[in-house]
Protein backbone atom coordinates (compact mmCIF):
# COMPACT_ATOMS: atom_id res chain seq x y z
CA UNK A 1 0.00 0.00 0.00
CA UNK A 2 1.64 3.31 -1.42
CA UNK A 3 1.37 6.32 0.66
CA UNK A 4 -0.88 7.84 -1.54
CA UNK A 5 -4.41 5.55 -1.28
CA UNK A 6 -7.24 4.60 -3.02
CA UNK A 7 -10.09 4.95 -0.28
CA UNK A 8 -13.41 3.69 -1.26
CA UNK A 9 -16.42 5.28 0.21
CA UNK A 10 -19.53 4.03 0.36
CA UNK A 11 -23.03 4.99 2.76
CA UNK A 12 -26.38 3.68 2.21
CA UNK A 13 -29.56 6.19 1.47
CA UNK A 14 -29.87 6.45 5.20
CA UNK A 15 -26.47 6.96 5.60
CA UNK A 16 -25.25 9.26 3.24
CA UNK A 17 -25.56 12.80 4.71
CA UNK A 18 -23.44 10.81 7.97
CA UNK A 19 -20.85 10.07 5.21
CA UNK A 20 -20.99 13.28 3.53
CA UNK A 21 -20.35 15.38 7.43
CA UNK A 22 -17.58 13.23 7.96
CA UNK A 23 -15.54 13.40 4.48
CA UNK A 24 -16.27 17.07 4.81
CA UNK A 25 -14.69 16.92 8.61
CA UNK A 26 -11.74 15.11 6.97
CA UNK A 27 -11.30 16.81 3.64
CA UNK A 28 -7.56 18.09 4.08
CA UNK A 29 -7.31 14.44 5.28
CA UNK A 30 -8.43 12.70 2.09
CA UNK A 31 -7.39 14.86 0.04
CA UNK A 32 -4.00 13.51 -0.76
CA UNK A 33 -5.52 10.23 -1.74
CA UNK A 34 -7.71 8.47 -4.24
CA UNK A 35 -11.48 8.25 -3.64
CA UNK A 36 -13.38 5.94 -5.52
CA UNK A 37 -17.45 5.48 -4.58
CA UNK A 38 -20.34 3.68 -5.62
CA UNK A 39 -23.01 5.87 -7.94
CA UNK A 40 -24.98 7.88 -6.20
CA UNK A 41 -22.53 8.02 -3.22
CA UNK A 42 -19.71 9.33 -5.39
CA UNK A 43 -21.90 12.17 -6.92
CA UNK A 44 -22.80 13.59 -3.20
CA UNK A 45 -19.36 13.42 -1.77
CA UNK A 46 -18.15 15.39 -5.03
CA UNK A 47 -20.69 18.26 -4.53
CA UNK A 48 -19.71 18.13 -1.02
CA UNK A 49 -16.25 18.68 -1.65
CA UNK A 50 -16.68 20.71 -4.58
CA UNK A 51 -18.23 23.22 -2.00
CA UNK A 52 -16.01 24.25 0.55
CA UNK A 53 -12.83 23.16 -1.45
CA UNK A 54 -10.14 25.82 -1.63
CA UNK A 55 -8.00 26.68 -5.05
CA UNK A 56 -5.25 24.16 -3.73
CA UNK A 57 -7.93 21.38 -2.97
CA UNK A 58 -8.49 19.06 -5.84
CA UNK A 59 -9.97 15.77 -5.64
CA UNK A 60 -9.17 12.46 -7.65
CA UNK A 61 -12.94 10.64 -7.18
CA UNK A 62 -13.90 8.22 -9.41
CA UNK A 63 -17.60 7.01 -9.67
CA UNK A 64 -18.95 2.95 -9.79
CA UNK A 65 -22.31 2.04 -10.73
CA UNK A 66 -24.40 2.32 -7.96
CA UNK A 67 -24.77 0.07 -5.60
CA UNK A 68 -27.98 -1.84 -6.07
CA UNK A 69 -26.74 -2.22 -9.83
CA UNK A 70 -23.64 -3.50 -9.44
CA UNK A 71 -21.50 -0.86 -7.58
CA UNK A 72 -20.73 -3.14 -4.54
CA UNK A 73 -19.47 -5.96 -6.85
CA UNK A 74 -17.00 -3.60 -8.90
CA UNK A 75 -15.65 -2.41 -5.63
CA UNK A 76 -15.11 -6.28 -4.39
CA UNK A 77 -13.40 -7.14 -7.88
CA UNK A 78 -11.13 -4.13 -7.62
CA UNK A 79 -10.10 -5.27 -3.60
CA UNK A 80 -9.31 -8.95 -5.45
CA UNK A 81 -7.21 -6.70 -7.83
CA UNK A 82 -5.17 -5.14 -4.83
CA UNK A 83 -6.73 -1.56 -6.11
CA UNK A 84 -8.60 -0.23 -3.01
CA UNK A 85 -6.34 0.27 -0.07
CA UNK A 86 -8.85 0.78 2.74
CA UNK A 87 -12.78 1.21 2.68
CA UNK A 88 -15.34 3.28 5.04
CA UNK A 89 -18.86 1.70 4.40
CA UNK A 90 -21.59 3.24 6.37
CA UNK A 91 -23.99 0.47 5.95
CA UNK A 92 -27.85 0.94 7.05
CA UNK A 93 -28.62 -1.61 9.88
CA UNK A 94 -31.88 -0.73 10.61
CA UNK A 95 -33.32 -1.35 6.53
CA UNK A 96 -32.95 -4.00 4.13
CA UNK A 97 -31.43 -3.07 0.92
CA UNK A 98 -32.28 -4.97 -2.87
CA UNK A 99 -28.99 -5.81 -2.80
CA UNK A 100 -27.90 -7.26 0.89
CA UNK A 101 -25.81 -9.90 -0.52
CA UNK A 102 -23.83 -7.85 -2.65
CA UNK A 103 -23.48 -5.98 0.75
CA UNK A 104 -22.41 -9.46 2.62
CA UNK A 105 -19.85 -10.30 -0.17
CA UNK A 106 -18.18 -6.80 -0.11
CA UNK A 107 -17.96 -7.28 3.50
CA UNK A 108 -16.66 -10.65 3.01
CA UNK A 109 -14.01 -9.43 0.98
CA UNK A 110 -12.69 -6.86 2.77
CA UNK A 111 -11.95 -9.24 5.34
CA UNK A 112 -10.37 -11.69 3.16
CA UNK A 113 -7.78 -9.25 2.13
CA UNK A 114 -7.33 -7.59 5.22
CA UNK A 115 -8.50 -4.07 4.14
CA UNK A 116 -8.55 -1.76 6.98
CA UNK A 117 -12.71 -1.42 6.72
CA UNK A 118 -14.80 1.25 8.77
CA UNK A 119 -18.37 0.86 8.67
CA UNK A 120 -18.74 3.94 11.44
CA UNK A 121 -18.09 7.16 11.83
CA UNK A 122 -15.81 6.71 14.92
CA UNK A 123 -13.70 3.96 13.25
CA UNK A 124 -13.51 6.09 10.07
CA UNK A 125 -11.96 8.70 12.29
CA UNK A 126 -9.63 6.20 13.82
CA UNK A 127 -8.53 5.30 10.74
CA UNK A 128 -8.05 8.90 9.02
CA UNK A 129 -6.32 10.08 12.29
CA UNK A 130 -3.62 6.93 12.32
CA UNK A 131 -0.11 7.10 11.92
CA UNK A 132 -0.06 4.86 9.38
CA UNK A 133 -2.80 6.58 6.88
CA UNK A 134 -0.01 8.78 5.27
CA UNK A 135 2.84 6.27 5.48
CA UNK A 136 3.31 2.63 3.28
CA UNK A 137 1.57 -0.43 4.75
CA UNK A 138 1.73 -3.40 3.34
CA UNK A 139 -1.52 -5.45 4.82
CA UNK A 140 -0.89 -9.26 5.53
CA UNK A 141 -3.43 -11.32 3.81
CA UNK A 142 -5.08 -14.24 5.33
CA UNK A 143 -3.19 -17.58 4.70
CA UNK A 144 -5.30 -19.55 2.20
CA UNK A 145 -2.90 -22.28 1.74
CA UNK A 146 -4.72 -24.92 3.28
CA UNK A 147 -7.58 -23.83 1.01
CA UNK A 148 -5.56 -23.64 -2.49
CA UNK A 149 -3.92 -26.99 -1.42
CA UNK A 150 -7.04 -28.82 -0.10
CA UNK A 151 -7.55 -32.51 -1.95
CA UNK A 152 -10.83 -32.33 -3.77
CA UNK A 153 -12.15 -36.17 -4.01
CA UNK A 154 -12.88 -36.86 -7.25
CA UNK A 155 -13.99 -40.60 -7.06
P1 LIG B 1 -24.98 4.18 -4.03
O1 LIG B 1 -24.75 2.70 -3.57
O2 LIG B 1 -23.81 4.96 -3.61
O3 LIG B 1 -25.09 4.13 -5.53
O4 LIG B 1 -26.25 4.63 -3.39
C1 LIG B 1 -24.54 2.44 -2.23
C2 LIG B 1 -24.52 0.96 -1.98
O5 LIG B 1 -23.57 0.30 -2.29
O6 LIG B 1 -25.50 0.44 -1.52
Amino acid sequence: MEIRKTIALVAHDNRKKELAEWADWNRDALHNHNIICTGTTGKMIEETLAKNAGKKQQYNITRLKSGPLGGDQQLGALIVENKIDMMVFFWDPMQQQPHDVDVKALLRITVLYNIPTACNRSTADFLVSSGLFNMSYTPKPMDVNDYLNRKIDTD
